[in-house]
């Protein structure tokens, strides 16, 4: 199973500078590990947020033919919106 992870990198210099990277890691991973691979000179690692793909298969509303449209939007759910 994958996981997904927003990554959050900020600028030593620039506190207001950041670039923010979504990564996947399977089972076995080290997420600082896979986090480093995408770290630019400059930038430190300033916080990891898992995120969980809208997506039938994550919804557990689906799972369970709940007919609440309210109940597909949760984090994961398949209606989902970050925003
Ligand atoms: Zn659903």
């Amino acid at each position: 199973m994958e996981r997904y992870y927003k990554v959050y990198f900020y600028s030593r210099s620039s506190p207001h500078e950041l670039f923010v990277e979504t990564i996947t890691v399977r089972v076995g991973d080290d997420i600082f590990e896979e986090a480093n691979k995408l770290k630019r000179t400059g930038y430190y690692i300033g916080s990891i947020f898992e995120f969980l793909l809208p997506s039938i298969e994550n919804c557990r509303a689906c799972q369970e033919e709940q007919p609440n449209q309210l109940a597909h939007m949760e984090p994961g759910g398949c209606l989902y919106s970050p925003e």
